[in-house]
């Protein structure tokens, strides 16, 4: 078992050290784990603590106790606004310091009365669920952190939550800045650790009654399992994709070059709704293709803050490998850049078949593929043929043209003239199995509360 934590690890930010408590998170106090996960991006970078399965029953107990005492029901959801505020305020005046770490890392709702008959009052209450369960992956962890955290705790669920072994520090800096702003011991317990051990723990756990996860779609598919054979817990999936950028020929093509840029190798490529497959109208397609390729030269390798590949280079070279072994030809990248650090290419297939492994499934890195197409119809079936649906994008002038494509993709968000777009207030979530469930906007909130229908017979 864990024991309470005694000191902070004094270290330099940029050379492989920070200076605050790296333990796990439980009922107010930081513990240091019996063992230790090392952090690295080629090089150590620190040491936290490695949370188990006894971590995760510890904080479900405290998160229970603290929905049935000084949260859930029991706070007015006024005074967990408050605390809220205080908290966002906190975050905002230590903007500088979160985004460093981060790249270093890489009320009560209103219910509704319905009528019924004379006799017969009817009305809804939106009630937090309870200790519900949150898993983030380590692509943007600090923005995963507050999609899952702000509407659970808003809506008055206690929280066990674990960050991705890759890249716990932002949540865990920004948890002591919750603490700071009153969060009460035990509302949100943050467990460190590896998914098989604390992640598992958490999806099978017959007290948590509600996992949120965000991650590949191979281990949503395991969390539901492990959801459904413990408690039947209710489950978000925010889940991987392989999203197409749909070119017309009508379309300004200054805009979709550099939109189609940014789709693809934003963020290296480890975006979920990257546009990782990019079909141009066949009119336009040589004139797109020269300007995309000079618009990719410009895009400049070698900082670390911008442009190098998180984890995976093998598994990204693998897949750069087995296009080129089935037949495609990279017109651009195919290789590693430099020896030191995780750098690859912004890399560019054409000649591509539709069932090439780098046309189906998600590559998580600097990679795409870039396809001819004839007309609308020809387009909507190559863009629906893959077993994702998280995002896509379609460039066209003709404003009904591009609608009436957007509506017909089996897409969770459409971008039309632009992608990768998120807003708070705008859901986002995926058909087919790129997920379960949406975030952001209403749906936020109400993945995050159970309705009760309350009937008086007057
Ligand atoms: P991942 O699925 O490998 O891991 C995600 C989290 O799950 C990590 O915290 C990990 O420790 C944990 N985990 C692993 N195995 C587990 C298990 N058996 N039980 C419980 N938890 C387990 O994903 P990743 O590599 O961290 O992130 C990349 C993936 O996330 C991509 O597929 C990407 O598309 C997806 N993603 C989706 C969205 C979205 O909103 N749809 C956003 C960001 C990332």
């Amino acid at each position: 078992m864990s024991s309470t934590f005694t000191h902070s690890f004094q270290t330099d930010l940029f050379t492989g050290k920070v200076n605050f408590p790296t333990g796990v998170f439980i009922n107010g106090e930081w513990r240091a784990g019996a063992t230790k996960l090392l952090l690295t991006t080629g090089q150590l970078l620190t040491a936290i603590s490695e949370g188990t399965a006894k971590d995760v029953d510890l904080a479900v107990e405290a998160a229970q106790k603290a929905f049935d005492t000084v949260w859930g029901l029991n706070t007015p959801g006024s005074e967990r606004g408050r605390i809220l505020g205080k908290w966002a305020n906190l975050i905002e005046e230590h903007l500088d310091e979160l985004a460093a770490i981060e790249s270093l890392n890489n009320d009560k709702n209103h219910g509704k009365v319905l009528e019924t008959s004379e006799a017969v009052l009817g009305y809804t209450r939106h009630e937090p669920i309870g200790v519900v369960g949150q898993i983030i992956p380590w692509n943007f962890p600090l923005l995963m952190f507050a999609w899952k955290v702000g509407p659970a705790l808003a809506t008055g669920n206690t929280i066990v939550m674990k960050p991705s072994e890759l890249t716990p520090l932002t949540a865990l800096r920004v948890t002591q800045l919750g603490v700071e702003a009153g969060i009460p011991p035990g509302v949100l317990n943050i467990v460190t650790g590896y998914g098989k051990t604390v992640g598992h723990a958490i999806s099978s756990h017959p007290s948590i009654e509600k996992v949120a996860f965000t991650g590949s779609t191979l281990v949503g598919r395991e969390i539901m399992v492990q959801a459904a054979k413990s408690n039947l817990k209710n489950v978000t999936l925010e889940l991987g994709g392989k999203s197409p950028n749909i070119i017309f020929e009508d379309a300004d093509l200054n805009i979709a070059v550099e939109w189609a840029t940014i789709g693809i190798f934003f963020n290296h490529g480890q975006t979920c709704c990257a546009g990782s497959r990019i079909y141009v109208q066949e009119s336009i397609y040589e004139k797109f293709e020269q300007k995309f390729l000079e618009r990719i030269k410009q895009i400049k390798l070698g900082d670390p803050l911008r442009e190098g590949v998180n984890q995976g280079p093998q598994r990204i070279m693998s897949y750069i490998d087995d296009g080129k072994k089935s037949g495609a030809k990279a017109i651009i990248g195919g290789k590693r850049h430099g020896t030191e650090g995780y750098f690859i290419e912004p890399t560019i297939f054409t000649d591509t078949t539709n069932d090439m492994r780098i046309v189906r499934e998600e590559i998580f890195g600097p990679v795409g593929v870039l396809v001819k197409f004839k007309d609308e119809e020809d387009i909507i079936k190559v863009a629906n043929d893959t077993v994702y649906g998280l995002a896509a994008a379609v460039f066209s002038q003709n404003i009904s043209r591009a609608l009436s494509v957007g509506h017909r993709l089996k897409a969770g968000t459409v971008w039309v003239n632009c992608c990768n777009q998120l807003f708070a207030q705008i859901p986002f979530g995926g058909f087919k199995q790129s997920g379960i469930g949406r975030e952001l906007g209403e749906y936020a909130i109400a993945n995050y509360t159970a309705v009760k229908s309350v009937i008086t017979n007057a």
